[in-house]
């Protein structure tokens, strides 16, 4: 069952490799360039002139000027900067920004938190494959608008929106236009001025560049506010001295978008056969990204009564890296609000799988997926135990034979006592442990909200533990469904275990 036969990487939304080209452009200037770009000397004026470098590179790949762009720490600080600059210079004036409710958690809960500050957020309806309504959104505008934020390209489920035709409007009606185009750099052609937008925002991890850095768009004349206080950098809007490596290695893997995007159609390829395969093996298999006007690599799936964790976490056991959407909201319970906004149920989003390919995605890659899912649903019965809420009580934990073992996160911890009895681990370094972990008890793998125990489960499956289990919904569930028995078996005896090195 637990055959490892290749690694395949299909998370790409989330963040891609970075490439060798980048990865050597980053060596060289963390080895040489380490002046700071602010100084006036000749180690100071190269780092600033690669600084300049690159800008030009990001500038000239997003079809921007180079004063048009300021770099960032990352797209969501870009989102942040855009979203709450214009609110502050705008309130109380004009107080409406009206948003696709199928924004990446960046957008999204800057634009909540600017509701505590007065800001009116109207998010406008999308279809059931997230196309926004154009007319929908134009009878919102009124005199109190003065933003529209649309996302170029959706994470999840793939949706490309009609960008254009959104900026006719914002002209029209002299409303500002915000475009977070993260997702569709590198995978779809991106021309910021050809587009019509005032802001957009970009992040060089998901071009194959490095985390840690993202950059503004601003068109000229149009007004931008700092976020962050402090040194002059980046024109005085955004202060901090600047990440050289990160910002060259951004430039460079903006020089490769081109050859990069000449790939999309193979990639989409991959993906439709993809896409067939899925269909071949369940025909009840549903696909929620569209088949047009969406990004060549995402596929997103719902498998009916299948729990994503639950095959996430036998595909990982397969070397197979893919996920149940935004990689931001992977450790939140709530079910994503993107695959809601398009009409699925809470259980429908729970049973949904994001794939994300790239140019190494080979078919031999998909056949490799395709048949480990095949396996995953063709099994009678899990190899792990899935152990429901509803299902534990007093008999359960006071059993000798059950080893209790805790990988949640020290922050989870501090929220909710574990129970009783049970052994501590590090998620991230479970292997550290399994030495000392009991091979003759039942070991029930608890997280705090169930997505993290079945990867532990399968990990111990496949070590040769033959008993093993996890707690669905995690402690938080087991919380709200029993809350006397959490109450009274939880806080004591608690264990933490070493990992060896
Ligand atoms: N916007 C979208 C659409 C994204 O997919 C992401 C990352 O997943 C971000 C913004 C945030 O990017 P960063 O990781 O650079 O903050």
């Amino acid at each position: 069952m637990f055959r490892f036969r290749r690694s395949v990487y299909l998370d790409n939304n989330a963040t891609t490799p970075v490439s060798r080209e980048v990865q050597k452009m980053m060596i060289r200037v963390l080895k040489n360039n380490y002046g700071n770009p602010s100084s006036l000397y000749r180690v100071a004026r190269d780092s600033a002139s690669i600084l300049e470098e690159s800008r030009e590179n990001v500038a000239e790949c997003i079809g921007a000027g180079a004063h048009e762009v300021i770099f960032t720490g990352s797209a969501t600080e870009a989102n942040n900067t855009i979203l709450t600059g214009l609110a502050d210079h705008f309130y109380p004036g004009k107080k409406k920004i009206i948003a696709s409710p199928i924004e990446h958690d960046s957008v999204m809960m800057t634009l909540e938190h600017l509701k505590k500050r007065g800001i009116e957020v109207l998010y406008c309806p999308v279809d059931n494959h997230g196309r926004i309504d154009i007319r929908a959104i134009e009878a919102c505008i009124d005199d109190n608008t003065f933003l529209i934020t649309c996302m170029m390209a959706n994470n999840e489920i793939g949706t490309v929106q009609d960008i254009n035709a959104l900026s006719r409007i914002a002209r029209r009606r002299d409303i500002l236009l915000m475009s977070d185009c993260v997702q569709a750099l590198g995978k779809i052609r991106v021309h910021v001025r050809e587009s019509g937008l005032d802001y957009a925002s970009f992040s060089a991890h998901k071009i194959n560049g490095p985390k840690g850095v993202g950059a503004v768009y601003v068109r000229e004349g149009c007004p931008i506010f700092p976020i962050i206080h402090g040194g002059h950098q980046e024109s005085g809007l955004r202060a901090g001295t600047e990440s050289i490596h990160n910002i060259a290695g951004f430039g460079k893997a903006c020089q490769e978008v081109r050859n990069n995007l000449e790939l999309a159609d193979d990639i989409g390829k991959v993906k439709n056969y993809f896409a067939m395969g899925l269909k071949r093996i369940n025909p009840g298999i549903l696909l929620q990204s569209p088949d047009s006007d969406s990004l060549p690599n995402t596929l997103s799936v719902t498998f009916p009564g299948v729990s994503n964790s639950l095959l996430m976490a036998f595909l990982d056991s397969h070397g197979i890296a893919c996920s149940a959407g935004s990689a931001c909201n992977t450790q939140a319970d709530s079910p994503s609000h993107v695959l809601k906004a398009i009409g699925l149920t809470d259980d429908s989003a729970r049973q949904t799988i994001r794939f994300s390919l790239s140019k190494k995605t080979g078919k031999k890659d998909i056949d490799y997926v395709l048949e480990s899912i095949k396996d995953f649903l063709d099994m009678g019965s899990s190899p792990v135990n899935i152990v429901l809420p509803g299902h534990v009580d007093e008999n359960f934990l006071r059993n000798e034979d059950l080893f209790i073992l805790d990988v949640r996160f020290w922050h989870d911890r501090k929220s909710l006592r574990g129970l009783s009895g049970s052994h501590e681990a590090s998620f991230f370094s479970i292997k550290g442990y399994l030495p000392d972990l009991p091979k003759d008890k039942y070991v029930l793998a608890v997280c705090q909200m169930g997505y993290n125990a079945p990867i532990i489960a399968y990990l111990l499956r496949s070590n040769h533990f033959k008993r093993v289990g996890f707690l669905a919904t995690g402690l938080l569930g087991l919380k709200m469904v029993n809350p006397e028995l959490y109450e009274k078996y939880s806080g004591r005896d608690i264990i933490k275990l070493t990992p060896r090195s």
